[in-house]
């Protein structure tokens, strides 16, 4: 170390991973004055919604297909300094009995699945007639029976939940499933917010957007751990999992995660929409064509199947009473940690989408800033 570096410290942030909440809070720290380093194991920026080029030319997500969508202006206009954007709003058919019908289930979905020609307002006495009455909605399964039946339940639900997390929808909070709502009318868009848009030219290039700042340094391929004691910093972000940063000391919180398939055909377009379901057949639960969803000309496709698993990278938080209560543990320890920010999807555990993730991470940096904030609403 040299003497420069042991007298003072050489940056005023150390941030652990290059993802969303990394990324931005690095962006606004540099825009503020502050010297960042960001530190990444892995080879690249991005965290989970990186992008690059396959073999084959073709823009691919490798950690599974990334769709932007948020309610939140705020969050909106500040990605906008970064990217610009092209509209895209996703369709998502589910394979069930043979069919491809439309999830989350419309109007359409019910009609042909059960050979029906239904309006939408008899569509809400067939769902009413169909439902089954829960006292307290507390589960998965709770969510979509109160709504929607046992057997549009069974359909769509029960197989696609049990593969995905690994349990019964009766074992998961209500959100999981609240989640995807249920439509009286035609709409097949997968998500209704907003704004639905796809950075133009990827989000790797967003991303380098986010952490051009001259005061912003990058460190790939590298773990915090390695340089934590070397690197003089005055405090610590941390975007990790929160139970790895305290060594797992109250055992560890379950993270749900996935294998990639990721294949390419030597045809134009493979699949109708951008992203396919299996709820009830084969191992894998989606399969997802890039180009739908990137927009990309090429005479090949690229698709990716996912198949979930227990262990591996963390990706999914599960959400459910006793992992919320050994959260709240660790959060305790968090909290006790002065110089330590914890910040994103797998360091405060929640079940965050991308925009979340952002606009906690704004929050989050008004605070480090001493603005009075309000409670976190996302
Ligand atoms: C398959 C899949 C599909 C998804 N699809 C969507 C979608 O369509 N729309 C949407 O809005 N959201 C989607 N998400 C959620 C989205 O990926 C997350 O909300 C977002 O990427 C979280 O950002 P983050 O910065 O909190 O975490 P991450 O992106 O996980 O970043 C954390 C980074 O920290 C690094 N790190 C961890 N530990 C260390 C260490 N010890 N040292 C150094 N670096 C470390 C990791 O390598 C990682 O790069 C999806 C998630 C998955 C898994």
């Amino acid at each position: 170390m040299t003497e420069a570096l042991s007298q003072a410290a050489a940056f005023d942030y150390l941030i652990v991973g290059a993802g969303f909440a990394g990324s931005v809070l690095a962006e606004r720290l540099a825009s503020v004055g502050g010297r960042v380093l960001v530190v990444e194991r892995r080879p690249h920026i991005g965290g989970n919604a990186y992008d690059c080029y396959d073999d084959a030319g073709i823009l691919i997500h490798p950690y599974g297909p990334h769709i932007f969508h948020t309610n939140s202006k705020d969050v909106f206009d500040y990605l906008s300094l970064f990217t610009e954007w092209r509209p895209y709003q996703h369709r998502v058919l589910a394979n069930v009995e043979g069919q491809l019908v439309p999830m989350p289930i419309n109007l359409d979905t019910v009609n042909r699945l059960y050979g029906l020609n239904l309006t939408s307002f008899q569509l809400e006495d067939f769902f009413a007639s169909v439902a089954e009455p829960v006292e307290q909605v507390r589960t998965s399964e709770d969510v979509v029976v109160s709504k929607v039946g046992r057997d549009l339940y069974n359909k769509f639900f029960r197989g696609y939940t049990r593969k995905q997390w690994g349990l019964d929808p009766s074992q998961l909070d209500a959100s999981v499933t609240a989640r995807v709502p249920t439509r009286l009318n035609r709409d097949d868009r997968y998500f209704a917010d907003t704004y639905q848009a796809m950075p133009l030219h990827g989000y790797t290039r967003m991303f380098q957007n986010l952490l051009a700042h001259p005061n912003i340094k990058v460190m790939l391929q590298t773990d915090y751990r390695e340089v934590q004691r070397l690197i003089p910093h005055d405090h610590l972000i941390y975007t990790g999992p929160v139970d790895a940063y305290f060594d797992h000391c109250y055992g560890k919180l379950p993270y749900r995660s996935l294998d990639f398939r990721h294949e390419t055909h030597d045809v134009e377009q493979l699949l109708p929409v951008g992203t396919v379901n299996h709820p009830n057949d084969y191992a894998y639960t989606r399969v997802s064509e890039f180009k739908h969803i990137t927009g990309q000309q090429h005479r090949q496709t690229s698709v990716v199947y996912e198949f979930p698993q227990a262990d591996g990278d963390p990706y999914y938080p599960v959400p459910r009473p006793e992992n919320a209560e050994l959260y709240k543990r660790y959060q305790a320890l968090a909290d006790a940690e002065p110089d330590v920010t914890f910040v994103g999807r797998l360091a405060t555990y929640r079940y965050y989408n991308m925009d979340q993730v952002v606009a906690q991470a704004l929050t989050t940096f008004r605070k480090l800033q001493g603005e009075p904030v309000e409670s976190q609403s996302t």
